[in-house]
């Protein structure tokens, strides 16, 4: 048996003629660039979002500059975030000339510790970024006590998580705004690179609009410096498709996770083993099943020759990249963000996965820690 990471063949197949009608239609229209695709994209996830707009744009990367530079983040400015997420968080604060102001990660979720976040405010700290990391938002009532106390806006990195929610609020629409990414291997993935800018704000929605056609309104008028962040429409097509079966896929993911916990508290595997917290006031999506292991990279490499794929998420926390050595950080500072680098382990959790698939999965994790 193989165990895939993530088969995006599975989620195809299905849907296979739909998409493709979805391609001709815009292959046929001719209008590739926004147009009537990426309208109806903002319209429809705007609703699954839960939030007044949804503004289509390039990438989750993307989403993040725009974010920043609506809220006009620049030299001078801090911005605080979680030393362990993927590259594009901190990148995106620094290519705004920023500071990427790093703290360490509550263990439990992998997501930003608000305590320490509130120690590392400054005079100069204008936003809080959280990252809802693997599919599990970040601590929103928390983060938003600490950004009215101090004056702060919040920006919430949810590429990974679409759907999750904070005590009922859905990530995306809690802070000022929300960046979400439709790389493939997201819970909505589309054919490349998409991503979505969300917020409640009329004034910021209409900032980001610019932002992302080179800040233009009226036709060759620029009232700001943006960029070409726009959202193609044969990827808002595709999303169009995908997004009605979102719920399920999400659904099909909390199963598999489910399922996990049943098999593995089958074994006797706590000492060797941790499996993802789960808080019953955090929907959790799941864009990940991370769990911590001991010997993680003895047992990665006994799975990937038993034909199962793995990932580490991340192995190299931010204080720790090369392009940010000028920050001045040492891996002390990071205690737990440096554990969980070690430790981490994300196991597949795609939604058609199947139960004898995961069955054989733990069974072999099982089988390397008797050796
Ligand atoms: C995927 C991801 C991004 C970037 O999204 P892209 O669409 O790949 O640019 C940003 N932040 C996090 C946490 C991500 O997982």
């Amino acid at each position: 048996m193989t165990v895939p990471l993530l088969d995006l063949q599975a989620q195809y197949q299905p849907l296979r003629q739909p998409l493709l009608d979805a391609l001709t239609r815009v292959a046929d229209s001719q209008r590739f660039i926004m147009g009537p695709e990426v309208d109806a994209f903002e319209r429809e996830v705007a609703q699954v979002v839960d939030v007044r707009h949804a503004i289509g744009v390039s990438s989750g990367t993307d989403a993040l500059l725009a974010a920043l530079m609506a809220l006009g983040v620049g030299p001078g400015d801090e911005v605080v975030t979680s030393t362990f997420s993927f590259f594009a968080t901190a990148g995106a604060i620094a290519r705004v000339g920023a500071r990427p102001v790093l703290v360490d990660i509550d263990p439990d979720s992998f997501n930003i510790d608000v305590v320490a976040a509130a120690r590392a405010c400054t005079a100069r700290t204008k936003v809080l970024l959280p990252v809802h990391l693997f599919g599990q938002a970040a601590d929103m009532s928390a983060v938003l006590a600490l950004a009215d106390e101090y004056k702060l806006l919040v920006i919430e990195d949810a590429a990974q998580a679409i759907g999750a929610t904070d005590h009922g609020g859905k990530v995306g629409g809690i802070g000022q705004l929300g960046c979400f990414s439709f790389f493939p291997s997201k819970n909505l993935g589309a054919f490349g690179d998409a991503g979505l800018v969300t917020t409640n704000d009329d004034e910021l929605a209409h900032k980001v609009r610019l932002l992302r056609n080179h800040g233009m309104e009226p036709k060759y008028h620029h009232a700001l410096i943006g960029g070409n962040f726009r959202l193609d429409a044969i990827q808002a097509a595709v999303l169009r498709v995908k997004l009605p079966h979102l719920t399920d896929w999400t659904e099909g993911r909390r199963r598999n996770a489910a399922q996990y916990r049943a098999l593995f508290a089958d074994t006797d595997l706590q000492d060797q083993v941790r499996l993802p917290f789960e808080r019953d006031d955090r929907f959790h999506i799941y864009n990940q099943f991370v769990i911590r292991a001991t010997d993680r990279d003895g047992l990665k490499a006994h799975l990937d020759a038993a034909g199962i794929g793995t990932e580490i998420y991340y192995p190299v926390p931010f204080h720790r990249q090369a392009c940010f050595a000028h920050l001045g950080y040492t891996p002390a500072q990071f205690p737990h963000a440096e554990q969980a680098a070690a430790e981490v382990l994300a196991l597949p959790i795609y939604p058609e996965l199947t139960i004898d698939q995961q069955r054989y999965v733990v069974e072999t994790i099982a089988a390397y820690y008797r050796k």
